[in-house]
């Protein structure tokens, strides 16, 4: 791993009274925020020359290069500092789960919640293609997407080629609220595949993300 060089001096950021900087780290492939914890100068520079996120441990009183004993280490893939420089934001590749509990993060603590988020495309597509494989678990009496499943692969594909050909068509229809729904009526039916043929999310975005 390359020695990284901070574009801030540790001297140059606003600690708090413990002399510490609090980090907030996000999966850089999801933008989930992964987890909160503090870093001393030492932390600090030991995470820019090894790329491992290393903090201080306010329990333990040492330094903690996360993932030690369990394995689950976060390699750094960009660190910033916000506007008044008293917090940093790490993106990191997470390997395994960021808390100690086994969960993927820290924030599971659910507090309040207003509506459901339709702005996150990816929650969509995962909860969606969550609906389409309880479907296929679980067949349900007069379901559209059982229906596809028993009809078969050269179904769907066939449904796959039609929607494709319908969203050519919307998108040359002067009416530009067409196409958003042939893309839709496309979109699933391509979960419909992905999940026929064993394909997660997880699959595509990676191979999108590798790209
Ligand atoms: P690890 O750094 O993942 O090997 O975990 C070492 C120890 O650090 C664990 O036993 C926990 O006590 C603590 N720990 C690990 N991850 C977290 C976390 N996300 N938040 C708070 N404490 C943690
Ligand atoms: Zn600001
Ligand atoms: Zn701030
Ligand atoms: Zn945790």
């Amino acid at each position: 791993m390359n020695v990284m060089e901070s574009a801030i001096a540790w001297e140059e950021f606003r600690l708090n009274g413990d002399g510490l900087i609090p980090v907030v780290v996000q999966d850089y492939r999801t933008d989930q925020v992964l987890m909160l914890a503090y870093m001393n100068e030492e932390a600090f520079q030991m995470t820019l020359r090894t790329g491992k996120m290393t903090y201080w441990s306010r329990s333990r009183k040492e330094l903690w290069v996360k993932g030690l004993t369990s394995g689950h280490f976060q390699y750094v893939r960009s660190l910033s500092a916000d506007c008044d420089k008293d917090t940093i934001l790490a993106r990191v590749s997470q390997v395994g789960a960021a808390c100690h509990t086994g969960e993927i993060s820290c924030f599971f603590n659910e507090l309040v919640k207003k509506q459901y988020d339709e702005t996150n495309p990816r929650k969509v597509f995962e909860d969606v293609y969550g609906v389409i494989m309880d479907r296929k678990e679980h067949p349900k009496e007069g379901s559209y997407t059982n229906y596809l499943f028993d009809k078969g692969i050269d179904k769907i594909l066939k449904k796959v080629g039609e929607e494709a050909t319908e969203i050519i068509i919307a998108a040359k229809n002067p009416d530009p609220e067409e196409i958003k729904y042939e893309i839709s009526d496309f979109l699933y039916h391509v979960m419909v595949l992905m999940a026929e043929r064993g394909v997660t999310w997880d699959d595509i975005m990676r191979e999108l993300a590798r790209r």
